[in-house]
């Protein structure tokens, strides 16, 4: 499984080498470290709770080769699809179908998930971890951590960790702000409580739209390697349109792994506090992507 991560990582180093033209340089963790402006998109209050109560479903982990269970994707690009505001319904909601998508094509996601979500919806809470997701933290009630709490969000998530934990047994090593709204009170406590702070450089706008052509085509058109795309599972259509766009770009050679896991492809290591958006060459190597823009002509293959 290690050889087969370094040959994932040494396959995308030599496509991006090749279609850069440049050499390639050794990824570090502070080339990653960004302050972005915060996003827009981000769904606020669109958190509607629907779905129908329900018992557990029936995920029995079986676990003769734990090592080789969920190994990570390997493609030529990679993309991190996350899912905030969830989870959504019970058994037959709209969580479960993403799962069972997801499931089906190989893919590894992150969930940001509300703590008061998980108290009404917890019926997948075994699901995530052992399916290769991660689960990632977007506070206990959906409060704006720059606004509407004091302590930077030490409350708001760190209650939802613990309480994330209690279903998966193990706490979020992510967190994403309500809003991707953060200021340095909230760089603080997130350092104090050790978790990166991930937001996202494709927005579907989701939410607003609706519309699961819609979702599938801004996500074709923004596909990037080391791209963070922002979705939600509150809405069916967002469900739809993300398969859909998956199908086609595992089809051109992307793989869907988790936040973490791109992170680590890309060299990344995720720190407590720091802001990260993407984990695209741009970003990464600013110096490089500039070069390549004003250099050979040497056309890469993805765009
Ligand atoms: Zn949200």
């Amino acid at each position: 499984m290690k050889l087969r991560k370094m040959l994932a990582v040494l396959l995308c180093g030599a496509l991006l080498c090749s279609a850069a033209g440049c050499a390639l340089k050794p990824a570090s963790g502070s080339d990653a470290q960004m302050k972005a402006s915060a996003g827009s998109g981000e769904s606020g209050s669109g958190a509607k709770r629907d779905g129908s109560a329900a018992d557990p479903g029936s995920a029995s982990g079986s676990a003769e080769q734990p090592e080789e269970k969920n190994p990570v994707p390997v493609g030529e690009k990679y993309m991190a699809i996350t899912f905030d505001d969830g989870p959504t319904g019970n058994t037959g909601g709209r969580t479960e179908r993403l799962l069972d998508g997801l499931k089906e094509r190989g893919v590894h996601a992150t969930f940001f998930l509300c703590g008061y979500r998980v108290k009404d919806f917890n019926s997948m809470m075994n699901r995530y971890l052992a399916e290769g997701h991660e689960v990632g933290n977007h506070t206990m009630d959906h409060l704006r951590l720059d606004t509407e709490v004091s302590d930077g969000g030490l409350k708001q998530v760190g209650d939802n960790n613990d309480l994330i934990a209690s279903y998966t047994g193990q706490k979020p090593t992510v967190m994403r702000p309500t809003g991707g709204a953060y200021n340095d009170t909230v760089i603080a406590s997130m350092k104090q409580l050790g978790m990166p702070i991930i937001l996202w450089n494709l927005d579907t706008v989701d939410w607003k739209y609706r519309d699961a052509s819609s979702v599938k085509q801004h996500i074709l058109d923004g596909a990037q390697d080391g791209a963070i795309v922002l979705e939600h599972d509150l809405y069916e259509t967002t469900v739809e349109g993300v398969l859909a766009a998956i199908d086609e770009l595992q089809a051109q050679g992307y793989a869907f792994v988790t936040v973490s896991e791109l992170a680590k492809l890309k060299g990344v290591t995720l720190e407590p506090g720091v802001v990260y958006t993407d984990f695209t060459e741009e970003t990464l190597h600013p110096a490089s992507a500039q070069q390549t823009e004003a250099g050979s002509g040497t056309a890469s293959a993805a765009e």
